[in-house]
């Protein structure tokens, strides 16, 4: 099957598969839908068929929910072969924060880039101790209450049991190379934005791309700046690294880390274009004086302030602002009381 450019973006799937069960996404590539106890209420793995046994592509929470699901799966459509081999995307908790119960349960090595794996040590000791002073100090900087800064958010509240420290790093995942699972050769594609090493596989032969989340289909992944990188431009660097994928095939079948499996690849980067575009335009346009960047978060994502999620809101304004910056068409000052003031410039 080939696309043109009018073609739309194509769902082979409705709907994911029920909780304990799997589905046949391409001859030994499995999807599997694990719950999350958030506003985004899921994540897709990838189970592969390795002939001898079954790679995990990415794995989920260590909660009751999750861990019921695997123990569905493993005593039901996956029985008869055993678990192989853990592959993670990116060290956010969703996709990788079951790995030490699975490492443990099935005596399996752990693949993830450098990066990744040590930002999961570094998550997990973050969300553990709770808010240091330099964190909160980052947010207080673009005009977040300094009371709300001090404490953990709900969200992070929920996070403490289910990002627990990961297990020992067995094979990175390097940039380029090749790496064999499932029965397959899958092109290994690091790119940053979402997370600072995200790794996505692509299968040449067949036109397959796991994703992760560095693609989605209807939703946008979090691009945010985060405190121990201040000055950061995660917005270009996402933006950026979509040209890794523009060279893929046009036909290639997505499998992405939320959302449905689809296909239509150069429309859906050409939306996420699109909609970044559309996100700068509108923060332009709500400078009309020098504003906090909390202040722009509260324009962007009214609903998100006063949430669990306002610190990722903030966190993702910051990115659009500094993207503004970094680009001359935003200047950034601090205020009479030190907090930092984006204007147009
Ligand atoms: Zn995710």
């Amino acid at each position: 099957m080939s696309l043109n450019e009018n073609t739309q973006i194509l769902f082979p799937y409705d709907a994911p598969p029920a909780p304990g069960t799997i589905l046949e996404m391409a001859p030994g590539i499995f999807w599997v839908r694990l719950p999350l106890p958030v506003a985004l209420d899921h994540v897709n793995v990838w189970v592969l068929d390795d002939g001898d046994g079954w790679t995990i592509v990415d794995c989920g929470l260590e909660n009751e929910e999750s861990m019921a699901v695997w123990g569905a799966l493993t005593s039901g459509p996956l029985s008869g072969k055993r678990v192989r081999r853990l592959v993670a995307t990116h060290s956010h908790p969703d996709h990788i924060g079951a790995a030490r119960r699975l490492v443990q349960d099935f005596d399996i090595p752990l693949a993830a880039t450098q990066i990744e794996w040590t930002n999961a040590v570094a998550r997990h000791a973050e969300i553990a101790n709770g808010v240091t002073p330099a964190q909160a100090r980052f947010f207080t900087d673009h005009g977040y209450p300094a009371e709300r800064a001090a404490q953990r958010t709900s969200f992070g509240k929920i996070m403490i049991p289910l990002m627990p420290n990961p297990p020992p790093l067995d094979q990175t995942i390097v940039d380029g190379t090749t790496i064999r699972f499932g029965q397959r050769n899958w092109r290994v594609i690091v790119a940053g934005g979402h997370a600072e090493a995200h790794a996505s596989f692509y299968c040449e032969d067949d036109h397959i791309l796991i994703a992760g989340d560095q693609i989605l289909p209807r939703i946008t992944p979090f691009v945010g700046v985060e405190y121990r990188d201040p000055d950061s431009d995660p917005l270009k660097t996402y933006l950026d690294s979509l040209a890794l994928f523009s060279g893929l095939a046009e036909d290639a079948l997505v499998l992405p880390g939320h959302g449905l499996p689809f296909r239509g690849l150069p429309q859906r980067l050409d939306q996420l274009h699109h909609h970044h575009d559309v996100r700068l335009t509108r923060v332009i346009d709500g400078l009309d004086q020098p504003r906090h960047a909390f202040d722009v978060a509260a324009q962007l994502f009214p609903k998100a302030v006063g949430t669990g999620h306002e610190r990722m809101a903030l966190a993702e304004s910051i990115a659009h602002l500094h993207y503004l910056m970094y680009h001359g068409r935003v200047a950034r000052s601090r205020d009479r009381s030190g907090v930092l003031l984006f204007e147009r410039g």
